[in-house]
């Protein structure tokens, strides 16, 4: 893979940049800031000897212009907002070091999530290079992220390649000492990482909606709780009474539903991590947004911030948990991928790496 900033003449260059800005927005306000916060060195490097055009998308709104000034603060430059393409290369070719772009929503285009190729070479007409730095979109097969690299030299900027990095060291950690704990909601992204990781850690710990997938599928009832109705589907493949497969043992119930683990799964889990050499959670215990049921998920996150081994986290509600306890910067690593942290533990091959050659 092409890695910036090494061996690559950055002066005067005009540069695509692929940042992350995916964030949630509530009220008109970004509530969590780590994902733009990562972006920050990127552009800073760059800036100094080039020029940046940053391309991004989000999701929560419709266009970046309902937090502009935030995204100034967080990055730490002013930018020139440019909404639509309209005679876009003669603006990027009057570009001249030290200048920054933004260009609106990249998904507001068609072309984006079609990996259009003719969209693409739009986006690197009149640049000289372009740097992937968003990690959490590289599994996705879009303008922005692959076909765009046909047309102008491309690089993984150094997110990209801290991200890679950090969790290959997850894949080739020794088995020995290595434990998951996953839970949330999203099961059809969270089984794939457990099926490669079965056999290559010592155990996996459940919770939330995953837990629930495999509690129905062992026979147990779980009365109105939630769990996906393709439960069998994607757990084909996965020795779901497989001993390494640690189930909670107690819950929290409200209504017929289970929305935490109980005091002993609790118990458990904490000694668990105590001795671990290497952890690795993605995935809230229970439903955290109320306080009534974020006893098992503040629990893990503080006995993960104690624990001496490794400790690595991922995704957005994880993430978000973390960080309203205070504990974010007590983790080894936090992935900015959900989605795509998901997909490369799982082994499989990202397009946004495949583009840059990653895997050869
Ligand atoms: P992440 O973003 O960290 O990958 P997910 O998006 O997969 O996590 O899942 C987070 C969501 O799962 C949260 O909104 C949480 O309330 C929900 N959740 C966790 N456990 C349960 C449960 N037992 N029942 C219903 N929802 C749950
Ligand atoms: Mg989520």
């Amino acid at each position: 893979m092409n890695t910036m900033p090494r061996g690559v003449d950055l002066v005067n260059k005009k540069i695509l940049l692929r940042c992350d800005f995916d964030v949630p927005v509530v009220d008109g306000r970004i509530v969590e800031k780590f994902r733009i916060r990562k972006q920050k060195p990127a552009i800073d490097f760059l800036l100094k000897q080039s020029a940046v055009v940053m391309v991004a998308h989000i999701s929560a709104v419709k266009s970046f212009k309902d937090v502009l000034p935030e995204i100034e603060i967080l990055i730490g430059h002013k930018f020139e907002f440019i909404e639509d393409l309209e005679n876009f290369k003669s603006k990027v070719e009057g570009l001249v070091s030290g200048q920054l772009y933004l260009l609106d929503n990249i998904r507001n285009w068609p072309g984006e999530e079609k990996n259009d190729e003719s969209f693409a070479k739009t986006l690197a007409d009149g640049l000289d290079l372009y740097v992937n730095n968003a990690f959490a979109v590289s599994h996705r097969r879009h303008a922005s992220v692959s076909a765009v690299t046909k047309f102008i030299p491309s690089y993984a900027g150094p997110l990209l390649e801290e991200e890679a990095g950090q969790l290959g060291k997850v894949i080739n950690a020794p088995a020995e000492g290595k434990i998951f704990i996953m839970g949330g909601a999203k099961a059809k992204t969270k089984i794939p990482v457990i099926k490669n990781f079965i056999d290559k850690s010592d155990s996996i710990l459940l919770g939330g909606v995953v837990a629930n997938d495999i509690l129905v599928k062992r026979g147990i009832d779980i009365k109105s709780s939630v769990f996906d109705s393709d439960f069998e589907e994607l757990l084909i493949g996965l020795d779901t009474g497989s001993q390494k497969l640690i189930l909670p043992e107690d819950f929290i119930f409200s209504e017929d539903k289970i929305l935490d683990i109980g005091p002993k799964a609790i118990k458990k889990y904490e000694e668990a991590i105590k001795d671990a050499k290497m952890v690795i959670w993605n995935g809230p215990m229970g439903l955290f947004e109320n306080d009534k049921f974020a006893e098992g998920t503040d629990s893990i996150a503080r006995a993960m911030s104690i624990m001496d081994g490794s400790k690595i986290i991922g995704g957005g509600d994880t993430i978000s948990a973390v960080d309203r306890l205070g504990l974010l910067d007590k983790f080894d690593f936090v992935s900015t991928g959900g989605g795509a942290m998901l997909a490369f533990l799982a082994g499989e091959k990202l397009p946004g790496l495949e583009a840059l050659e990653y895997y050869k």
